[in-house]
């Protein structure tokens, strides 16, 4: 079918945006998608900027730029995580609400995708400091977010406190309490059993679905995880749990590595007293490119975007590569990747193990009732093993990569409910 839309810009800098644009276009021209859907699902519903000032403890305002994107809602209310830290800017948020879209398709929960952020530092500012911020992003974005509208969850820089904050704000707003309007929460304020570990657990699922399928033995396998975070470390355990060997961690403050395997309940401890993996001695210190391009068998990356790109791909040795962060691999790295026959597990599968649970959290809140975690997890696994297989069916129906596979099985998905639904 010939296709008339504008192809994306060629790609200058890295950019989550260009990204998350390139593989939209590359899934709409296979899956054959009609232009006006095409341009209709292109961009986000809404893109809401604010600028809040707030009282920092010396007495000083300053303003702070805060973002929510909604990039659609024809699945559901939407949603999507609130990411604090310097780097946010809208194009991030942009292609991260986009990325919530298809994750939500992909994996069959009842949502569309959001993403928000704030620009800031957050381990520069006091606990009174983010608890005034989180409110007044909230007051802010009063009229975006909602329990049947589009409800957040906690991202990088962001933790269940801030969601309490979230929570208890809009509560006030509202005039009663509102748990479901943020996921991630505290448990005693109706946060979910196995929420704190669904992502990483949904990955050490996709990567067991995906050895399976490259015939790899879990006990003669090696592995690396980039990031230490709550991804990365809960990944390296269950990974370590499977019978891995997982040869080398990192965090912001470098890159660890141990031929025999790294202890990681010993660096899990290290991490809680320490805050990061700094003077850690139960691995020797590498650079994060040698962590990338480590001889081992699974590279976990769980920490930022833009890590594998076209300057580092061709020197990848793992057979798997299972997409822990969001965006991690850029979009000019995928052709190396595939030429050189390495299996990657996208993002929007891979971690999609977390915003399962957060809707496993806002339907217990909705019932008023608790589930067990066994029956958390029992449900999130589940949902991760189809959603692999759904995706791994497609690549091969379509002869592509999982990744193009995940975006087909996504946009199909969507697609065909706006359609339903009807655009005027
Ligand atoms: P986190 O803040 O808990 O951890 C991030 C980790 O990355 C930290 O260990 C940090 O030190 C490390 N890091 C930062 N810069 C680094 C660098 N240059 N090199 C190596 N490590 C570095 O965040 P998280 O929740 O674990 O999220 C990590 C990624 O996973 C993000 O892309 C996030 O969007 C994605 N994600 C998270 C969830 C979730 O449920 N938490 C769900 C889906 C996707």
């Amino acid at each position: 079918m010939k296709m008339k839309y504008t192809e994306p810009a060629p790609i200058s800098e890295l950019n989550p945006l260009d990204s998350m644009m390139e593989r939209f276009h590359e899934a709409a021209r296979i899956l054959g998608l009609d232009e006006s859907t095409y341009e209709a699902l292109k961009s986000p519903e809404k893109s809401v900027i604010v600028n809040v000032p707030v009282t920092m403890d010396d007495g000083h305002i300053k303003v702070f730029e805060g973002f929510r994107v909604v990039h659609s809602s024809k699945l559901g209310p939407s949603k999507g995580g609130i990411r604090y830290a310097n780097s946010v800017n809208l194009d991030e948020v942009k292609a991260l609400a986009a990325w919530m879209t298809w994750k939500c398709a992909i994996v069959g929960i009842p949502y569309g995708g959001a993403k928000g952020g704030i620009t800031c530092d957050p381990r520069e500012l006091s606990p009174g400091e983010l608890e005034r911020l989180t409110r007044a992003f909230t007051l802010a974005m009063r009229d975006v977010f909602g329990p049947e509208r589009d409800i957040p969850a906690p991202d990088m820089g962001t933790n269940p406190q801030t969601m309490a904050w979230i929570m208890d704000e809009y509560s006030q707003l509202s005039g009663y309490a509102s748990p479901a309007v943020v996921t991630g929460k505290p448990l005693v304020l109706g946060g979910s059993l196995g929420r704190v570990e669904a992502t990483g657990r949904g990955v050490m699922v996709s990567t067991r679905s995906a050895m399976a399928k490259l015939k790899m033995n879990p006990s003669t396998s090696t592995c690396a995880v980039q990031g230490f975070g709550n991804v990365g470390s809960i990944s390296a355990k269950l990974l370590e749990m499977q019978g891995l060997k997982v040869c080398a961690i990192s965090d912001v403050s470098g890159a660890y590595y141990k031929k025999g395997g790294i202890d990681i309940d010993a660096a899990v401890e290290f991490v809680e007293k320490n805050k990061s993996l700094e003077g850690f001695k139960g691995g020797k210190i590498i650079s994060n490119d040698e962590l990338l391009t480590l001889d081992v068998d699974v590279l976990v990356p769980a920490a930022l975007e833009d890590q594998i790109t076209e300057q580092n791909a061709d020197r990848i040795k793992a057979k798997l590569i299972v997409e822990g962060a969001n965006g991690p691999t850029a979009a000019n790295a995928d052709r190396i990747l595939n030429d050189k026959g390495i299996m990657v597990v996208p993002d929007i599968l891979a971690n999609a193990g977390g915003v399962s649970v957060s809707y496993f959290e806002w339907v217990q809140n909705r019932l008023g009732y608790f589930w067990t975690e066994e029956r958390v997890n029992r449900r999130a696994d589940r949902i991760m093993k189809q959603a692999f297989e759904n995706v791994y069916k497609a690549s091969k129906k379509y002869k592509v990569s999982m990744r193009t596979a995940a975006y087909i099985v996504a946009i199909d998905k969507v697609a065909s409910t706006s359609k339903l639904r009807g655009i005027f």
